[in-house]
């Protein structure tokens, strides 16, 4: 079945006793006992609870995977995976990894003496130089952010399979709808759903899928045992948002194309990363793999005072932190999302002065192209 039509199939049946056709939030800490040693299946909420459950089912089956997991956002759910590494452990992660989880394993992960090398995960040969005997897993962003680099999850899964490594994908910039990193070989997915999955810049939330079933039970007791669980109100939000994944993803994409080549054709834009655009180095593989090319655009503009300029003159499009909602929003990486990234790498990854990244919306597309052309040459 096509995963637009699974996501729109999440919690509709649910609840069997009304029929009701979403699934109820089980606002609810605690679950009584039916008698001594009995349980309904669900006994404290942190351990599991029933809206929670019917999203973690849904991503699984949206995913392919033996199990799925929710988290109150997506940096919990990252956390929670490193905590199958011990100290002494040694992951290779994409280099342009978004700023929050760079920060996460350099400044707090690092102090429990695991240890990272950063190398450009969508160069196999960069991928395989940085083996080390005491690497466990590879750690990448399937699109990666902002710059906008596809990693080849096959010829890296054959790496990991040879190499007893985990293969995990953050996946967030695609989501199943687009791309399942487990059809590619990883072990596990994990997103933030605040993003394109949720979609309405309204909710925080993560959720992670683990193809094998053994894995995904070692997940479930770091999830429990840890308890950065999603709540009831907010895996109904999820659920909701992922039921209009594809239509929202359709026109976001379409959006993303022809804002793409019109910021291309611009005088004032001296580069611009999509992948949809023929010239981007990814886009012969993303066509073979991907089932789109997302709705993210980083761009350049010829002068650094341009960039405060469209951040203050753009008015449909917000100047806002996050990504992937409906409403269109624009922001600057360099002091924004990606200031925890050391400024050498920042430099070497081309994240500078004048680099501008565009989350497009579904709004119409006349319209943002409108407020991005006053924004410019206003
Ligand atoms: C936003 C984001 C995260 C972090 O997720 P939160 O929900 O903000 O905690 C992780 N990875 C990527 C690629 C992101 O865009």
């Amino acid at each position: 079945m096509n995963i637009a039509t699974q996501a729109v199939q999440i919690g509709l049946e649910w609840d069997t006793r009304t029929g009701a056709v979403t699934v109820p939030i089980y606002q609810t800490a605690t679950f009584r006992h039916p008698g001594l040693g009995q349980s309904t299946g669900y006994d404290y909420s942190r351990s599991g609870n029933p809206t929670r459950q019917a999203l973690e089912d849904g991503i699984a089956r949206l995913d392919g995977a033996a199990r799925g997991f929710a988290y109150s956002s997506g940096m919990a759910a990252i956390a929670n995976l490193l905590l199958l590494f011990k100290s002494g452990d040694h992951l290779i992660v994409t280099e342009d990894l978004y700023g929050g989880t760079c920060r996460l394993f350099d400044k707090i992960f690092t102090q429990y003496g695991l240890s990272f090398s950063y190398v450009d995960t969508s160069d196999i040969t960069a991928v395989t130089a940085a083996l080390q005997p005491t690497t466990r897993a590879v750690f990448v962003e399937t699109l990666t952010n902002p710059l906008l680099k596809f990693a080849d999850l096959r010829a890296i899964s054959a790496l990991c399979t040879g190499n007893d490594l985990l293969l995990i994908a953050d996946n967030t910039f695609l989501t199943p709808y687009l791309l399942r990193p487990l059809d590619l070989g990883a072990d596990i997915a994990v997103y933030s759903a605040t993003k394109y999955l949720a979609g309405h810049n309204d909710t925080v939330a993560g959720v992670v899928t683990v193809k094998d079933p053994q894995l995904a039970e070692k997940v479930y007791f770091h999830q429990n045992s840890v308890g950065a669980v999603l709540g009831p109100q907010d895996a109904w939000l999820t659920i909701r948002g992922i039921k209009t994944l594809g239509v929202r993803m359709d026109r976001q994409q379409e959006n993303a194309g022809r804002i793409a080549e019109w910021l291309a054709a611009h005088p004032r834009i001296t580069k611009v990363y999509y992948p949809g655009l023929p010239g981007h180095p990814d886009h012969a593989l993303m066509k073979r793999d991907s089932g789109g090319f997302g709705a993210m655009i980083a761009f350049e503009v010829d002068r650094h005072e341009l960039v405060e300029q469209i951040l203050l003159k753009t008015r449909l499009i917000s100047f806002a932190e996050s990504l992937g909602g409906v409403e269109s929003l624009i922001t600057f990486p360099e002091v924004q999302t990606h200031a925890d990234i050391p400024p050498e790498l920042r430099a070497r990854l081309g994240i500078n002065n004048v680099l501008l990244r565009l989350s497009v919306g579904i709004e119409e597309c006349h319209d943002l192209i409108e407020d991005l052309r006053q924004a410019l040459e206003g």
